[in-house]
């Protein structure tokens, strides 16, 4: 079984209901609907179709809505794409006109922008593709030199080198998009360009406010986040490598380096960590992944994300499905390869919370005897997390009566949902029941030794205070 978890971004190349069958089949766990294209009706389109064909297939498909953020983009050419040479001069005009642009001068969507930049900054266009060194800022003009020239077309990004840009997290289309994400009881809202754990909670603060009950991504893409990356983790539920736009802020020498520090981090203070863009870029078009693509998903694997994601390639991509096929056999091929790791230092660590001991002596237990699963009966799935956090190759079920749950913990590494209501039937048939469904799903032999971990209350989130360790039996 293929412990790391795949989300798949939904797009035009996947809205065939075949295709999203194929998609879910092939192994996605949790879908992304992206914020930045399309309007509301076509993500609520795509959000129902995920949610009909999950059903039908008997999976739990976890949605995430990932918000546009404050993109900084410059407006459009008269005639597009501008070509752009080495040394010549280009502005930037916060006061141009919507279709106004030329080789010489392009609007920008953000007034702002002009008061950020100084004389000498370095300002990044089109993902790192284009280059403009800033000479002179007059008013509302960045007049600029240009360093690395090329093709530019259209609303194009711009990011500054090292950060700084004052834009807040959170623009008006972003907090109208968190109430309709909780009216369409989205599972997981990702903040783009977060700057510090302010963000984050006022995200939050928003979703709960309209009454959703989604978890919170925080997408690690600005210089800023680096700074405050314990703190934005310590507030978050989940954290992406954003890679695109971290790669242009930040440099992208860096970034490899960056990805190793931030998904150990997030272990480490029990939140969960997404690997993501240009992952199997080359599939957009092709059948078979680089072999830099297979490295860069095997890595990160072994980097200890618990989930890779792919965005244009099953977005946009010809070849959607097989993106996904792919993903999965280099997940599993890089779980293959153990890596002697220890996580001695959690010995010493002193717990907060009983679920959280309980987790720690399970894994500890797992690891030292020949254990063929671990159950958690949970109601919220902090206990399955804590126990993921810890290295092992031993799959944990968690097995939960409520659905958001089980969409949730499925893109928990090493975690597989299976719904079960513990407040129903007697303690006498619990564990027999447990055995009998196991057994049912193929996932359990006669005479395999079992740890489950469960509350005394049943039906009492963080509740759990007891472990225990049994061998299946049969009828
Ligand atoms: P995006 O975020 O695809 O929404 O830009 C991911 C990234 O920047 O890498
Ligand atoms: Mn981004």
């Amino acid at each position: 079984m293929r412990r790391t978890k795949i989300i798949a971004t939904l797009g035009p190349a996947t809205d065939d209901p075949k295709v999203m069958q194929r998609l879910l089949e092939a192994g996605t766990d949790t879908v992304r609907v992206n914020f930045s294209h399309g309007d509301w009706n076509e993500q609520e389109r795509r959000i129902k179709s995920v949610r009909k064909t999950a059903a039908k297939l008997g999976r739990y498909v976890a949605v995430l809505g990932d918000l546009q953020g404050p993109k900084i983009r410059i407006r459009r050419f008269k005639e597009s794409p501008a070509v752009l040479e080495e040394g010549q001069a280009f502005i930037l005009d916060s006061t141009m006109g919507g279709d106004e642009g030329t080789v010489e001068a392009v609007g920008v969507a953000y007034e702002g922008l002009a008061g950020d930049v100084e004389k000498g900054d370095t300002l990044l266009l089109d993902d790192g593709h284009l280059n403009l060194l800033v000479e002179d800022v007059q008013g509302p003009r960045i007049i600029c030199r240009v360093i690395v020239g090329g093709e530019l077309s259209d609303r194009k990004g711009i990011n500054r080198h090292g950060g700084g840009l004052s834009a807040p997290a959170l623009m008006d289309k972003d907090r109208d998009d968190i109430r309709l994400a909780a009216e369409a009881d989205i599972d997981w809202i990702a903040v783009s360009f977060v700057r510090n754990p302010e963000d984050v909670n006022e995200a939050r603060q928003l979703l709960r406010d309209a009454g959703g009950a989604g978890h919170i991504v925080a997408k690690i893409e600005r210089s800023e986040a680096v700074q405050n990356l314990e703190a934005i983790i310590d507030a978050s539920d989940a954290v992406m490598v954003a890679r695109g736009d971290l790669g242009v802020e930040t440099g992208y020498a860096g970034l490899t380096g960056l990805q190793k520090k931030i998904i150990r981090t997030a272990r480490h203070r029990h939140k969960i960590s997404i690997t993501a863009t240009q992952m199997m870029e080359s599939m957009i078009h092709s059948q078979v992944p680089t072999r830099a693509e297979v490295s860069d998903v095997a890595n990160a694997v072994m980097d200890g994300t618990d989930a890779v994601m792919l965005s244009a390639e099953t977005a946009v991509g010809e070849h959607p499905v097989r993106a996904v096929e792919t993903m999965a056999e280099v997940c599993q091929g890089a779980e293959a390869y153990r890596l002697i790791s220890s996580t001695l230092r959690r010995h010493n660590a002193h717990f907060e919370y009983v679920d959280q001991a309980i987790a720690m002596a399970v894994m500890y237990t797992a690891n030292h005897l020949d254990v063929h699963s671990i159950i958690a009966l949970t109601e919220s799935g902090s206990t399955a997390l804590w126990m993921s956090r810890i290295r092992s190759d031993i799959p944990i079920y968690a097995f939960s009566r409520h659905e958001a749950t089980l969409r949730r913990v499925s893109l928990y590494r090493g975690v597989y949902p299976v719904l079960f209501d513990v407040t129903h039937g007697s303690s006498d048939s619990l564990y027999r029941d447990i055995f009998d469904r196991l057994l049912s799903l193929g996932q359990a032999e006669e005479g395999d030794l079992l740890i489950f971990t469960k509350g005394d209350m049943k039906g009492v989130a963080g509740g759990t205070n007891a472990m225990t360790i049994l061998r299946v039996t049969s009828q």
